[in-house]
């Protein structure tokens, strides 16, 4: 079922500016960089021990971050929960009338299999599942 919360997502106008924050001040260790075309978005995790920190970073006006910091500004963006079975876990929660933004996965980043709930089913919080098959 869920196995902890993989990692929380956090929306930024500039990874360059937000980083050092976390590397500096909070000491936390950078683990790489990343750029997700298919959601608009350069990505920097930030490891937070078991947890990672994902700044997001839109690469396009059209990316749905790039949206979300026009209405709502920088800041916590999603909370993603790590799952095996990822297509049950969909299957699952449509069956108890949640609204998932997507029924199949979608691949996001570092390879990950991801699928996000509707914040209007889930009490205002944009919940993601994550699948990391053979991946860390
Ligand atoms: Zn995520």
């Amino acid at each position: 079922m869920i196995k902890k919360v993989d990692h929380i997502g956090i929306a930024v106008r500039s990874i360059d500016e937000a980083l050092p924050f976390y590397t500096e001040m909070l000491k936390l260790e950078f683990l790489g960089l990343e750029k997700v075309d298919s959601q608009g978005v350069k990505v920097a995790f930030i490891k937070a021990g078991e947890t990672k920190l994902e700044l997001l970073e839109p690469t396009s006006e059209e990316s749905p971050i790039a949206k979300f910091i026009e209405k709502r500004g920088e800041g916590l963006h999603h909370v993603a929960l790590g799952v095996d079975s990822i297509q049950e876990r969909i299957n699952d929660m449509k069956e108890q009338g949640i609204r998932m933004l997507q029924d199949e996965p979608k691949v996001g980043a570092g390879g990950a299999h991801v699928a996000f709930m509707h914040p209007k089913s889930t009490g205002g919080i944009l919940y993601e599942f994550c699948e990391k098959k053979g991946l860390k």
